[in-house]
């Protein structure tokens, strides 16, 4: 299986008043063609500025202090803001968590839809027109012909977004980053939405990086997990493994959050993950972590390959 995406040791930090603080600390995955790696864990763990650093989408305070980026063999994280406008939205599409930081109000859907058609695809007139209709109704929106001459406002949330997958489909995106595209939407928007997303995927080839706290959303969707915490990856595995054997602990309680439809109870993490001003010592984890050891509060753990389809940083595999 090819890889189209490969990140490699991603140092990423921040310029504060007290100086400048690391936020993401090597990070490394990659992506297969045609398929959906997931990132999770909890807000502030570093998931979307890592994913941001592929489309050069960053704050302007964050420093990318090393790594590289691969996209088709090509290292993009030494290209120009020129070279990156010929891959963000052309090649490599987001799909924000609100839809309206990419749509404008002011325009018409289909204004949008031809205006991104001519910009990535040189199309005009009644070939971009017949583009961007047939991508309307590729994400299953009815009366696409009429729809074209809607407003945003006139959308639902899970109308807008779908809208959003028709410009990526519109512009022959080969990527599609996901941002916690369903977190605004009521449960059964949810489900279309991510059906959608799964059905272009497969019928497209298209690969996908799914950001997301949502456990269940990466169990139905995703082939890879990349699980963050604290800036670093602590868990990297196939979707199976980590189900049926998960590894970090840090994993294991994320499981355990999820409700169990039969039990009334529902456990969380106890405590907070660390802020990056915070001074780390051993583990990021160990303040949170049941199996923490003394080993732990001293020394960080390496992410390491446990088997075959999963790697994890944790001293209880050393
Ligand atoms: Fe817990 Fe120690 Fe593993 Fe960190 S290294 S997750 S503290 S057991």
């Amino acid at each position: 299986m090819s890889k189209i995406l490969e990140v490699k040791n991603l140092n990423i930090g921040f310029d504060l008043i007290d100086g400048f603080k690391q936020a993401i600390y090597n990070v490394s995955f990659s992506l297969e063609k045609g398929k959906t790696l997931a990132i999770v864990g909890e807000s502030g763990c570093g998931k979307t500025i890592s994913t941001m650093s592929v489309l050069q989408l960053l704050p302007e305070t964050a420093k990318i202090k090393s790594g590289e980026i691969f996209y088709n063999g090509e290292n993009i994280l030494s290209f120009s803001q020129k070279q990156m406008q010929k891959i963000r939205g052309k090649k490599i599409a987001l799909i924000p968590q609100d839809p309206m930081t990419s749509l404008n109000p002011l325009y018409t859907v289909g204004n949008q839809l031809l205006e991104v058609i001519e910009l990535h695809q040189g199309l005009k007139g009644k070939e971009a027109y017949d583009v961007a209709v047939n991508s309307l109704e590729r994400v299953k929106i009815p009366d696409a012909k009429e729809k074209m001459k809607s407003y945003p406002h006139e959308f639902s949330g899970g109308m807008k977004q779908r809208v959003i997958i028709a410009m990526a489909l519109a512009c022959n995106a080969e990527i599609i980053i996901a941002d916690e595209p369903t977190t605004a939407l009521d449960v059964t928007v949810q489900a279309q939405i991510m059906d959608i997303l799964h059905e272009v995927k497969e019928k497209y080839g298209l690969s996908v990086i799914l950001i997301t706290h949502d456990l269940g959303i990466v169990a139905q969707n995703a082939d890879k997990v990349a699980v963050m915490y604290s800036g670093r990856i602590v868990e990297y595995a196939d979707v199976e493994e980590l189900f049926k054997n998960p590894k970090h602990p840090y994993t294991k309680a994320l499981l355990n959050v999820i409700l169990d439809v039969n039990s009334t109870k529902v456990e969380t993490i106890e405590g907070q993950p660390p802020s990056i001003t915070d001074e780390i010592k051993g583990c990021p984890f160990h303040l949170r972590c049941k199996d923490c050891m003394d080993i732990c509060k001293k020394e960080e753990p390496v992410l390491k390959q446990i088997n075959e389809e999963s790697q994890t940083a944790c001293h209880l595999y050393d």
